[in-house]
């Protein structure tokens, strides 16, 4: 579904990521972790296509929406959501003035046109909005309120979640959803996330700190990222040995 090689990225030409590798099958969550600093928030950008980030090497092929074999790096930004992919912000930003219903609807629609399907009605996504929200056990009325305007940073966390759930991607990146979430916040994110994604069609990157949310959202997969490439790869059990023996046990590849 995600197939990514040899991705090499600068930013204001600094080399940012150095040769990454990495590959997600269908049906598949895998787990990204790393010490600060070595390009996860960069791989993230960069699957999304935020301007600023020059891809100077590698390819990064994807099974979109109909399943056809795409080069995403060919598409824009809004292209590649169209496709199915969806990005979670590791700090969502304030949108002042547009509210999260106006927003998700807008999001949503344009993106069904862009597959050549019927938008859907203020009612009908007012229903779909509304289940979505009691999935993540998110106030209806914090959907009314403008874009993370005032939210704390557990509820921005979770109103992405919302928006995962209404936009119904195909492959989810998600960049440190657990933090700044408290015990029961984490759970109910972790629930959402397997609720909305564990599908045979779908794939999520979930590039995290801690164990934890791993405890709900059981990884087919984890690697490390290092020095903007992937030097180890494992099963649960890596994330597991990490949270014991932190990143300098695993040798001097992987310590920041
Ligand atoms: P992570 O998410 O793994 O902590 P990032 O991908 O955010 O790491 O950052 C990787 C490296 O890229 C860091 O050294 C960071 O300082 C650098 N970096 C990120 N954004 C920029 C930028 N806009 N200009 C220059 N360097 C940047
Ligand atoms: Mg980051």
């Amino acid at each position: 579904m995600l197939k990514i090689e040899n991705l090499h990225a600068e930013i204001d030409g600094k080399q940012i990521l150095n040769g990454l590798t990495l590959e997600v099958g269908a049906g598949e969550v895998h787990a990204i972790m790393g010490p600060n600093g070595a390009g996860k928030s960069t791989l993230a950008y960069v699957l999304g296509g935020r301007p600023g980030y020059e891809v100077t090497q590698g390819s990064v092929t994807f099974n979109g929406q109909d399943g056809q074999a795409i080069d995403m790096l060919e598409l824009e930004t809004h292209e590649r959501a169209a496709a199915g992919l969806f990005l979670g912000f590791q700090y969502p930003v304030e949108i002042p003035g547009v509210s999260n219903v106006q927003f998700l609807r807008e999001a949503l629609n344009s993106q069904r046109k862009a597959r050549g399907e019927d938008p859907l009605t203020g009612g009908e996504f007012l229903k779909l909005a509304k289940e979505k929200a009691a999935l993540l056990k998110l106030d209806m009325e914090m959907l009314k309120r403008n874009v993370n305007v005032g939210f704390s940073g557990g509820e921005k966390k979770r109103a992405e979640m919302v928006q995962m759930g209404i936009l119904d991607p195909r492959l989810a990146v998600l960049d440190e959803t657990d933090s700044g979430l408290d015990i029961d916040a984490l759970r109910t994110v972790g629930e959402g996330i397997n609720a909305i994604m564990r599908q045979p069609d779908k794939g999520v990157l979930l590039i995290t700190h801690y164990q934890r949310l791993l405890d709900y959202v059981q990884p087919d997969k984890v690697h490390i990222l290092a020095r903007g490439r992937i030097v180890k790869t494992g099963g649960p059990e890596l994330a597991h040995d990490l949270e014991r023996e932190g990143y300098e046990a695993l040798g001097e590849e992987v310590g920041a």
